[in-house]
């Protein structure tokens, strides 16, 4: 009998008040993965509400006390490796690989929300009234709402809280219906780092309800901000509902990465980049290389040195390393398959060619990639959030760019020439949130400041960027002389 993932609610381990749960399915083999709480409207506002009573006194300890806690908290995430690898095969068939960097990466990202506590500086402000003391200041918002996604489940889950504890905010996390038991370890973590209760709260919910329950919360009057990473499609609805309540929010949405191979590319360079940034977690990080933008004059060397590379990547069953380190886990569901699967025979029937992969008829995709492909097909503008890449060949930097650009979303970049002013120059010009000269589209460090522009939505999280995007920025005036008035 699979054990209950519970919510979070007010430091309690907490059931849907009518009991209801939710299973998840491991996609590669449709065993039961875990069943957590189906937790409805009056769960979640019960959730904000906890936040809100943990508000005044969270937000009024110093800031050691709050370091002291997430750095205790990013121990504990750590320690925790193998039970996060294990619920991440299960839940979303993610390869040991991705689950370990997914574990660094988010234990980085409490340690520098950690050392931002001491950053949370405001200025003195040169006033024209005689004897003014004015000061802008920087303090915590209230409750920060928090919804992630299942595809870097432990990253994504925990920037969705862990800045805007720094600042002494309190939260709601708001779990993946597709990952719960992984995001479920993440609280866990915070609590063995002795966060207080009621500062953290986490919150589950069968499929069917995320709308309601998110409506629910965002309307609640205690919450006072939001960040989202997930689609662009839902990223709208959150958008709308946040400018009906007049929240501020951080979108962190979908992504088309452009990774440029200019003529004077190191190929094997590129090469190295392209497979990481287009395969890592079979294509699908919001980052990933979605679209290989190559210059005519080195693109038949460029497709047949990638070919090469990709044909040797490990696939398989992510929970079976005996032969050495999967790297192409299981995608997260048939719908996935579906979608990959449609975007290859569009592509194919107008024109494109396929290098090496295809089709798949199980969720254990191989790394496929296609050439020759134009503005017509599909893949060209649709995320295929899949291990399915699309060369397209361009003659010069100008139509680079333009291809490049040609871009519902703008989240990440990369372009590889070893002229690296010429490269800058270009980067420059790629409309995009992130852009990396000889570098892999997939990048991420906790101190960066990472989102993105057009569709990839707007907001930055990490450093002094989601100081800014977490805290009220306030005009506090001492009088400290007698103040002149006119009547
Ligand atoms: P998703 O948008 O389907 O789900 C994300 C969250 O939204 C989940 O918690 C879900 O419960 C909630 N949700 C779903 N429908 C809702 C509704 N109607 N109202 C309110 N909430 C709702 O995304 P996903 O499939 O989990 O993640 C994949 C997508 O996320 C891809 O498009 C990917 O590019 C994007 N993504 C972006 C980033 C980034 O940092 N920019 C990072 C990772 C993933």
């Amino acid at each position: 009998m699979i054990k209950i993932t519970p919510m979070l609610i007010g430091g309690e381990p907490t059931l849907a008040h009518n009991q209801a749960t939710f299973e998840r399915l491991n996609p590669l083999d449709g065993s039961v993965a875990s069943r957590a709480a189906a937790g409805t409207a009056g769960d979640a506002v019960a959730a904000v509400e906890a936040a809100a009573k943990a508000f005044p006194a969270w937000s009024a300890l110093g800031p050691s006390e709050r370091r002291r806690t997430l750095t205790l908290a990013a121990d504990a995430l750590e320690a925790r490796g193998d039970a996060f690898a294990a619920a991440m095969a299960a839940e979303t068939g993610a390869s040991a690989l991705w689950a370990g960097f997914n574990v660094h990466l988010a234990a980085d990202m409490l340690r520098d929300a950690a050392a931002l506590t001491t950053q949370i500086a405001g200025t003195v402000i040169p006033s024209d009234i005689p004897g003014s003391l004015a000061l802008a200041v920087r303090q915590p918002a209230g409750v920060v709402l928090g919804i992630a996604p299942w595809n870097a489940p432990v990253i994504l889950g925990v920037r969705a809280i862990a800045v805007p504890l720094a600042c002494g905010n309190t939260v709601v996390l708001k779990g993946s219906e597709l990952c719960p038991a992984t995001q479920g370890l993440i609280v866990q973590a915070l609590q063995a780092g002795g966060i207080p209760p009621g500062v953290v709260n986490f919150v589950t919910n069968a499929p069917a309800d995320a709308a309601e329950i998110v409506e629910a919360m965002i309307a609640h009057s205690a919450v006072r901000r939001i960040n989202f990473t997930g689609s662009t499609r839902v990223g709208r609805l959150i958008a709308m509902s946040c400018a009906r309540h007049l929240k501020p929010s951080v979108l962190e949405l979908g992504g088309k990465a452009p990774f440029l191979v200019l003529d004077d590319a190191d190929l094997d360079a590129a090469v190295a980049a392209a497979a990481f940034g287009g395969y890592a977690n079979s294509g699908q990080i919001c980052m990933s290389t979605e679209r290989l933008v190559v210059d005519n004059a080195v693109a038949d060397a460029f497709v047949a040195k990638l070919a090469d590379k990709l044909r040797t990547l490990p696939l398989g069953d992510p929970r079976d390393n005996s032969k050495g380190p999967v790297v192409l886990g299981s995608v997260v569901d048939m719908g996935t398959v579906a979608r990959c699967n449609s975007l290859i025979d569009d592509a194919l029937a107008q024109g494109a060619t396929l290098v090496c992969g295809g089709r798949a008829d199980t969720t254990l995709m191989p790394a496929t990639l296609l050439d020759h492909v134009t503005p017509a097909m599909k893949i060209f503008h649709e995320e295929s959030f899949g291990p399915v890449k699309g060369v397209v060949r361009v003659s010069g930097v100008e139509a680079a760019i333009a291809c490049a650009n040609d871009n519902e979303f703008g989240l990440s970049a990369a372009v590889f020439g070893r002229d690296v002013a010429r490269a800058w120059s270009v980067a420059q010009r790629i409309e995009s949130g992130m852009c990396h000269v000889n570098g892999p589209t997939v990048h991420d460090e906790a101190q960066m400041p990472f989102g993105g522009v057009k569709g990839s939505g707007w907001g930055r999280f990490g450093g002094a960027a989601g100081i800014a995007e977490f805290t009220d920025l306030r005009w506090i005036t001492v009088q400290t002389a007698p103040r002149h008035y006119p009547f």
